[in-house]
């Protein structure tokens, strides 16, 4: 039995199989006489044709209905497959350095892909992933390698990974009852995505993809972030009692649903959800949300791997609209890039992808691609309430910059005469220091604000959000991070504008009371979190808050902080951490 304690992801108690996830080829490194070139390059030539077949297979049965862009796509990757340049370099390589095909194939690659990634021209620098992708598929044939998809897996299992793209997620098979990595933190997409699938998963669990094998027996603890490899008779015992006790508690907190958003002395506040694809705004009506406090898009532009058209856009946003009535649905413009990685669709290699080209600081070298997003928005808008949000604000220039581009594109619809709701209340995400300390100027230029506490801590406090080795570093209860928000509620009032948070501190029990005591009755959350923050709320009054708040604010250690809100809530209702 081995034990092993890692980041609570995404809540919930699994116990099955194991199936571990390789996704890495291992590229073997042989010596070979000048007699085995013609030989290897024989081999090259199979492994081309395979892969060659393979796309044109992909392009003519794909499950998902492929458009020009995506056939555009896969005809140029076959193009590159069959490159005679490519060739070429290959076998005079395999001359000179006497190696077997796949090492050659990995260095004439890289030296292809260092030259397009330093280029000035934008489109060959986007080719790099292409490239790479190509590669992967003659090494894959060249070694008779199967890199299984996760879409194939066929029995319950609970997913072992070294780490997993937002990508592979998506693509999990209903299989998958749960998964555990070595990498990630509490507030990586890895991590939001799967609250909004609500796969119980536990990350940073840094040898979890050494210590199991496919085929093991594991229990996943997400409740405490553990994971217990091929557990004793009385741990199993012990789970499954655990497990019904959990399951009960849950059934429990549904019950709250229908009841209002209002403390016991009266004042009212929302619940809303944040979900990720369309299909999640019927868990979010099921879990109690009032409204749709965020939808981030970009998760429409990571699965498929290519960027979505404006049509298939605009159908995506008018399914959610026409879901959730006349409940509004705060709809956030593309946020590309940090962790949330489009395969294919953006490329190009960054020392620091966190503070790099990044939501809006990515739509102003490429605003065709912001502008097909909004024209979609707009066009969706008369299909219900939508309000329209922008990621990763700095300052004041950048929001002005997109302000103007929003109006260019209303210009054209009425040109166009394209019918569109002309008041869609505008709004930002307040997640960068900079933004909040300047709250005051944007509050000007906005309908609303939405904290965006994930970001706004890994930005204040200089701590990787998806770093599982720095997590202890990831406080929200920081005094800094209090201050901020207290800065942005104040400028929020102060100007009478809307104010919500969407961070996952949104949906913390202890966070909330100290939230609502400071001012915030907006907040918006993973689907999963509702029940139990009403629960809380519903159990306290706002007077009660406001005092307990005034307290904590004096405490200028994140960890007192939150000791002192929960020794503060265990005397007022019945309430347990987990
Ligand atoms: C945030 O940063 O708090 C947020 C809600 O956005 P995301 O998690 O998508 O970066
Ligand atoms: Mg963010």
């Amino acid at each position: 039995m081995v034990e092993l304690k890692g980041i609570v992801a995404s809540p919930g108690i699994v116990m099955g199989k194991v199936y571990r996830f390789d996704n890495k080829i291992s590229i073997p490194n042989v010596d070979i006489s000048s007699d085995q070139v013609a030989l290897e390059m024989e081999r090259l030539g199979k492994a081309v044709d395979k892969a060659s077949r393979e796309l044109s297979e992909l392009k003519d049965h794909n499950y998902r209905k492929l458009g020009k862009e995506e056939r555009k796509v896969i005809d140029s990757h076959s193009m590159m497959i069959n490159d005679p340049e490519l060739h070429d370099s290959i076998h005079m390589q395999l001359k000179e350095k006497k190696k077997n095909v796949e090492w050659v194939l990995l260095q004439v690659i890289d030296s292809i892909s260092t030259k397009l990634k330093e280029s000035d021209d934008e489109y060959l620098r986007e080719r790099t992933s292409d490239l790479l992708d190509v590669a992967q598929r003659i090494l894959k044939n060249l070694m008779n390698e199967e890199i299984p998809s996760l879409a194939d897996i066929n029995e319950e299992v609970i997913l072992v990974a070294h780490s997993l793209l937002p990508s592979d997620v998506l693509e999990m098979s209903p299989k998958v009852m749960a998964f555990a990595t070595d990498m990630g933190g509490i507030t990586s997409h890895i991590a939001i995505l799967a609250k909004s699938f609500e796969l119980p998963a536990v990350l940073g669990l840094s040898k979890i993809s050494e210590s199991a094998v496919t085929g093991d027996f594991m229990i996943l603890d997400g409740i405490k972030g553990l994971v217990i490899i091929n557990p004793d008779n009385e741990t199993r015992n012990l789970y499954k009692e655990v497990r019904i006790q959990w399951a009960a508690r849950e059934k429990e907190l549904l019950r709250t649903l229908g009841l209002p958003n209002i403390t016991t002395d009266g004042e009212k506040f929302l619940l809303n959800a944040n979900i990720e694809v369309p299909e999640e705004a019927a868990s979010a009506l099921a879990h109690g949300a009032d409204n749709i406090g965020l939808f981030r898009s970009e998760f429409l532009f990571i699965h498929p791997k290519i960027y979505p058209s404006e049509n298939e856009q605009y159908q995506a946003y008018s399914s959610v609209l026409k879901k959730m009535k006349n409940r509004f649905v705060i709809i956030r413009t593309l946020d590309l890039g940090g962790d949330k990685i489009a395969k294919g669709a953006r490329s190009g290699f960054e020392e620091n992808p966190i503070l790099g080209w990044r939501a809006v600081r990515y739509y102003l070298s490429r605003p065709e691609i912001f502008k097909t997003q909004m024209r979609a928005l707009f066009r969706a808008s008369v299909h219900g309430n939508l309000k329209i949000m922008f990621p990763m604000i700095s300052g004041l220039a950048e929001l002005e910059n997109i302000l103007g581009l929003t109006e260019e594109v209303k210009q054209d619809l009425r040109k166009q005469k394209v019918r569109f709701d002309e008041n869609i209340p505008i709004g930002i995400m307040i997640e960068v220091p900079s933004a909040a300390i300047t709250a005051d100027d944007l509050a000007k230029k906005v309908d609303f604000f939405s904290i965006g506490t994930n970001d706004l801590i890994q930005y204040t406090i200089a701590v990787d959000r998806g770093n599982e080795r720095v997590a202890y570093l990831y406080e929200q209860f920081h005094p800094a991070i209090i201050g901020l928000i207290k800065k942005v509620i104040d400028s929020a009032k102060k100007h009478n504008i809307d104010i919500e948070m969407c961070g996952e501190m949104a949906g913390h029990p202890q966070a909330v009371c100290l939230l609502l005591g400071m001012g915030l009755r907006h907040f918006s959350m993973s689907s999963l979190r509702i029940p139990q923050v009403k629960q809380v709320l519903r159990s306290l009054s706002l007077e009660e808050l406001q005092k307990m708040a005034k307290q904590a604010l004096k405490l200028t250690r994140a960890k007192d902080v939150e000791q002192y809100i929960t020794e503060w809530m265990e005397t007022k209702i019945e309430f347990k951490t987990y």
